[in-house]
């Protein structure tokens, strides 16, 4: 078993603390070593760093498995795996609640003007007038997505006094009830959301799901905020609409391109706080992923289970596994 990108190795433990599996960690894929440990290997996990595509699987011949230590297989060419019978394996709920919490650091920054106040200081200025912000007790938190995510962020909105409305055309009634949840039509959500904050997968239904039309529809003195995936918001609309003040403000995790272009009209947008794509950067959300990824590995290649594949479908019957 060959793992790199800094997989977290604490996380690797159910893996290392098994006899039928010999755990090789070399953290930079581009050394001369990472080739030799590659070719004898039946299982690789990575991060996002490391592109798994044609040629290292030409490198691979023994692998069974693939393990992306992380949600996003976007660095791992899915139809080469496929082909080969290779089962990839993600890691979707490690770094949920993390996730959740820096959604909860947006909506508060974003409420409170936190990272514009401590600019204003640092600029020499006690903007205490400028910077009056607004309470989230009392105010409707709009979901759209409620999966894993989406439903810990309305737990802890509750728990600051916000009542929850969520637009999900996939969760049943029973889950919504099970969450507590009110689920409403989109239009509903845009138009009486006080913080709108989205919890999606980037699908040919979600791309540009928040453009100029979403955006004119919402409060005034509403704030959008993205942690998902770039894409579901149409950056240049919401630039916009910060700057002719349709809306109070909004808070970015994620972006259409990252890093985002020095050219993006995100840049100059006011209202607007934007952090590189944080969501799963925590030490206890690496430690969950590679957990959570070392358990699918397991199941694979001890049990022939691919029923937790991405490719799934496409290698069923095929890996010689089962
Ligand atoms: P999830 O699959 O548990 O939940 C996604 C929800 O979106 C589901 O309930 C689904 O029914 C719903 N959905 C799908 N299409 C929809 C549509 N057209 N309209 C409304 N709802 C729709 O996923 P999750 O674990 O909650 O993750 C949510 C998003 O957050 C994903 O895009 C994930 O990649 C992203 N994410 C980002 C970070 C980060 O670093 N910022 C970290 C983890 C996850």
């Amino acid at each position: 078993m060959l793992a790199t990108d800094g997989v977290s190795t604490l996380g690797l433990a159910p893996l290392r603390e098994d006899d039928r599996f010999d755990v090789v960690v070399i953290a930079d894929s581009t050394r001369a070593d990472f080739d030799e440990a590659l070719g004898v290997a039946s299982g690789l996990i990575v991060r996002s760093a490391t592109k798994v595509r044609e040629p290292m699987f030409e490198r691979a011949p023994l692998l069974k498995v693939v393990g992306r230590a992380g949600v996003g297989v976007d660095n791992i060419d899915l139809n080469t795996a496929s082909e080969r019978g290779i089962a990839v394996m993600n890691a979707p709920a490690g770094n949920t609640v993390s996730a959740a919490e820096l959604t909860m650091a947006l909506i508060l920054s974003a409420a409170r003007w936190v990272p514009e106040a401590d600019r204003s200081i640092r600029d020499g200025k006690w903007e205490r007038a400028r910077l009056r912000g607004m309470e989230l007790r009392g105010k409707l938190l709009g979901l759209i997505g409620a999966g894993r995510i989406g439903s810990e962020v309305a737990a802890r909105c509750r728990a600051f006094g916000m009542d929850v409305i969520a637009y999900d055309p996939f969760l049943t009634q029973e889950r919504a009830h099970e969450l507590r949840l009110n689920l409403v039509g989109l239009d509903d959500v845009l138009k009486n959301g006080d913080v709108i904050s989205l919890h999606v997968p980037l699908t040919d239904e979600t791309r540009g799901l928040i453009g100029e039309s979403s955006l004119e529809k919402m409060k005034n003195d509403a704030l959008v905020v993205n942690a998902s995936r770039g894409g579901v918001i149409d950056e240049t609309a919401l630039a916009a609409a910060l700057v002719n003040g349709s809306i109070a403000g909004a808070a970015l995790d994620v972006y259409e391109t990252e890093p985002i272009p020095t050219d993006s009209p995100l840049r100059d947008a006011p209202n607007l706080i934007l952090t590189p794509h944080l969501g799963a950067s925590t030490r206890e959300a690496q430690i969950h992923v590679a957990r959570e990824v070392a358990e699918a590995i397991i199941a694979v290649l001890a049990h022939g289970d691919v029923s937790g594949a991405v490719n799934a479908s496409e290698i069923s019957g095929a890996t010689g596994l089962s």
